[in-house]
């Protein structure tokens, strides 16, 4: 690790004050990607700010036909949440399926989207229900926000506060995880509301999460999983590394898109 200065502030102004005081400054939320990039050496900030302490940036609350989930809230608690579980089920199942419950107990709702790794789960949620990302200083509906692999539309400086998950609909999320991390490998969440149908996916674009605009035509059209027959995402844009060729990840992300409308079909 390269040498860094450490805050741990009370309050919120205080963190963003901090961060504003340095562009080398980046905030500390579960410390599950941003200590091992540290201890690899791949960066090398002035100063954490370790957010911890902020209570504002915690808890989940509905108000508005929505569930709001403060960014310093971990995946356990989401999992775990009577709230999320009796009004989104599906985010509950999602957050339940992250990593090991070593991560789950540290990891961030925040870190997370904020990271947008490409293999990882809240970024298919966050566009397959069309939530708010609410920073310090504006809101970022999610289609905005997750701009490429790493990156967002966050400025230096900005802190995620929460995500605005709306209300309405049915949604489920399917995942092949990396046997070893439990990263996706493919992770398809779908979304039906009214006439409208979502799938977002994960894990498998070398570009990030998508939107798969021909699965949704084609499940607007039939919602029923031999809609999908015969489609998949072009192999040649997925990701190919050592767990799998770009068209074994377009063939899972056909799979799991698959069980995701028949486990809708079921549920109803
Ligand atoms: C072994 C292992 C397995 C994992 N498996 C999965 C998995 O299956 N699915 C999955 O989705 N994830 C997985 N993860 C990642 C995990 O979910 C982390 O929670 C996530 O990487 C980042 O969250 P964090 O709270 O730890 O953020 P940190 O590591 O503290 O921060 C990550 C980045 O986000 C920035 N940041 C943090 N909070 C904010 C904020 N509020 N506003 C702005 N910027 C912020 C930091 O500066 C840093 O750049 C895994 C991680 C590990 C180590």
């Amino acid at each position: 690790m390269f040498a860094f200065a450490y805050s741990r502030p009370a309050d919120l102004a205080e963190a963003l004050a901090t961060l504003a005081a340095s562009e080398e400054a980046k905030p500390l939320a579960g410390g599950q990607t941003l200590i091992p990039t540290l201890k690899q050496r791949l960066a090398s900030p002035s100063d954490l700010v370790d957010l911890s302490r902020l209570a504002a940036l915690r808890g989940i609350a509905l108000a508005d036909d929505a569930l709001t989930i403060g960014a310093m809230t971990r995946h356990v608690e989401v999992a775990t949440s009577p709230l999320v579980a009796a009004h989104l089920p599906a985010l509950a199942a999602l957050a339940g399926m992250i990593g090991d419950p070593a991560v789950r107990n540290r990891g961030t709702l925040g870190g997370s989207v904020a990271n947008n790794d490409p293999s990882a789960d809240y970024p298919a949620v966050c566009l397959a229900l069309d939530a708010v990302i609410v920073t310090d200083r504006r809101e970022v509906p999610a289609g905005d926000f997750f701009t490429g692999l790493f990156e967002t539309a966050l400025e230096p400086g900005e802190l995620v506060t929460a995500v605005r998950f709306p209300l309405g609909g049915e949604g489920i999320y399917e995942k092949y995880p990396n046997p070893a991390s439990r990263y996706a490998m493919a992770g398809v969440f779908v979304w039906r509301g009214g006439e409208e149908v979502r799938v977002a996916v994960t894990g498998a674009s070398q570009g990030g999460v998508f939107r798969w605009a021909e699965a949704e035509a084609a499940l607007v059209a039939e919602f029923s999983p031999s809609a999908l027959d015969g489609l998949r995402p072009e192999a040649d844009d997925m990701i190919a590394d050592i767990h799998g060729s770009g068209a074994y990840r377009a063939q899972l992300v056909a799979v799991m898109a698959k069980r995701a409308v028949a486990g809708l079909a079921t549920a109803r």
